[in-house]
């Protein structure tokens, strides 16, 4: 376990100083045509620090959204359903957000997928219940919300079998679906995924509804501004950067009614995640 540890550490540390390395040595070559030495030696230290910054996002957006390698077995984005999307909702459920968010699918009429977070489902079994009651599908989303490339492998294994379970013992579903928190993945979760029969679920478009500045209307205006035939698009009714739970979601709860509106004026369907999948 320490070894698998160690050698994920090690290859995060090369990636890591690869980056800056290789941002190093380009805006050296560019600081050397600036005369003043002061002036060089500044552009040299402010151009490797935002070079390798933008290496960095660069790669970790491109394995979020896209991934290295062949991976037929996670689940972005299906243009060859045609203009029909999927709403998902992330770290719940919550008792001050969820209500409100299952208030407006209901209203609406449309259906949504929930990536529960096993330990808010055993803080709010009632609300995890309603949520399936109402005829929405759910997720696995870990136990404590984990980093999964981090984790040890008993640990990952539990986190993953303990939220089927508490999800299958209070709402009477058992999930056919793991999206890892944050997009961050590993082949480990790959296998544990198909012993268990689940399929893994990313996203194609994220409202960014965490953004401390985010606003219910700029969120909708956005998403009707980027979506396209297949997206699956990504909300939160709990967590918290640092928590399980605590950050404020209602531009998420303003958010769904203009969007929802708005994508059935674009025409586009919302559909569940199983008809999304057949
Ligand atoms: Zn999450």
């Amino acid at each position: 376990m320490f070894l698998e540890i160690f050698v994920r550490s090690l290859i995060v540390l090369m990636f890591v100083s690869g980056s800056v390395v290789i941002s190093y040595f380009s805006t050296r070559t560019l600081a050397l045509l600036v005369p003043n030495p002061i002036i060089s030696n500044l552009f040299l230290g402010t151009g490797t620090l935002i070079l390798s910054a933008a290496v960095i996002l660069g790669v970790s957006y491109f394995y979020v959204y896209h991934g290295f390698g062949a991976q037929a077995d996670i689940v972005r984005k299906n243009p060859a359903v045609g203009n029909k999307v999927v709403l998902t909702f992330d770290d719940g459920p919550s008792k001050s957000f969820t209500p409100h968010i299952l208030k407006i699918l209901a209203e609406k009429k449309t259906p949504a997928t929930f990536f529960m977070v096993g330990s808010q489902v055993e803080k709010y079994p009632k609300i995890a219940r309603q949520v399936v009651d109402e005829g929405h599908e759910v997720g696995n989303h870990t136990f404590g919300h984990i980093t999964v490339p981090h984790s040890p492998p008993p640990q990952l294994a539990s986190q993953i079998m303990k939220t089927n379970l508490v999800i299958f013992q209070h709402t009477g579903k058992y999930p056919p679906y793991i999206r890892p928190p944050r997009g961050l993945y590993d082949m480990r979760l790959r296998r544990l995924a198909k012993i268990m029969g689940q399929e893994l679920i990313l996203w194609s478009l994220s409202s960014q509804d965490w953004h401390p500045r985010a606003q219910g209307n700029s969120i909708a205006k956005r998403l009707l501004d980027q979506v396209s035939p297949g997206d699956i698009l990504l909300f939160h009714d709990s967590g918290s950067l640092l928590k399980t739970e605590g950050s404020n979601r209602q531009p998420t709860i303003e958010a769904l009614p203009p969007l929802i509106d708005g994508l059935r004026e674009k025409g586009f369907e919302i559909i569940s995640l199983e008809e999304f999948l057949s």
